[in-house]
């Protein structure tokens, strides 16, 4: 089964399209989707859209996806994030919002395979940001392969009987072969938002037959993404960021 692994887009739909432009001749099963389809950027019908048409899907939902469908109400935001998130709940059709609030609270099982989440397995709103946060939980969950999203910085933590390891991607396609026997934590990286200080959209490719995974990264048309998020009147550091990738 080949799995396209999906995180953190944001409402930024130019980066949505370019990375399904990518994926359109290749093969994949399966979409799976870590959280955080809007905030912060200035297009949330149209990710939700074309997020709702790609079949079969597996999705969880993120924090910016509870505060900008009205389940939490985003006072631990940093003030530009909350401005967005109450901005994309004005602006999100019914039938989008409802959609939203629907989508399930990780972690979930996929398909007897590995584990996804938003944060972390234990608590969806938590950060894996160092390998002592990965290694609580590797240590706190049982899950020999597990997904994760929320810190839009793609990493690969891997746990061995004798070591813990953190890899760090490169290039525009990375590649690494799941060895059995080891244990992987993997954040695919963030579609809309990416902070690794490289401004390419990224995204994974999991297939389960030979455990091969790839970590891509797409050039978008980032200039777009800036122009509509300045004039939906959205604030600035927003559109600024994308250009640094941080
Ligand atoms: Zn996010």
């Amino acid at each position: 089964m080949r799995y396209l692994i999906l995180s953190d887009i944001h409402s930024n739909k130019e980066a949505f399209t370019a990375v399904l432009s990518r994926v359109k001749r290749k093969r994949w099963d399966r979409v799976i989707f870590l959280g955080d389809l809007v905030g912060y950027a200035a297009h949330p019908n149209q990710v939700v859209d074309q997020l709702r048409q790609l079949r079969p899907l597996v999705a969880i939902r993120g924090n910016h996806d509870k505060v900008c469908s009205g389940i939490e109400g985003g006072e631990f935001f940093n003030p530009p994030a909350r401005e967005a998130a109450l901005w994309t709940q004005r602006k999100l059709t019914r039938g989008n919002l409802r959609w939203l609030r629907e989508l399930p609270r990780g972690p979930k099982l996929v398909d007897n395979t590995f584990g996804i989440a938003h944060g972390t397995p234990i608590d969806e709103d938590a950060y894996v940001f160092t390998e002592i946060d990965a290694l609580n939980v590797f240590r706190l969950t049982g899950y020999e392969i597990c997904f994760f999203g929320h810190t839009h910085y793609p990493v690969i933590y891997v746990l061995t009987p004798d070591a813990m390891t953190t890899v760090l991607t490169s290039g525009t396609t990375f590649r690494l072969e799941l060895k059995p026997g080891a244990r992987y934590l993997v954040n695919p990286g963030s579609v809309g938002q990416p902070r690794d200080g490289r401004p390419l959209a990224a995204y994974a490719i999991y297939d389960s037959d030979t455990r091969v995974l790839t970590i891509h990264r797409a050039a978008y048309r980032i200039a777009e993404t800036q122009r509509a998020i300045l004039e939906a009147g959205l604030p600035r550091p927003l559109a600024a960021r994308l250009a640094i990738g941080r």
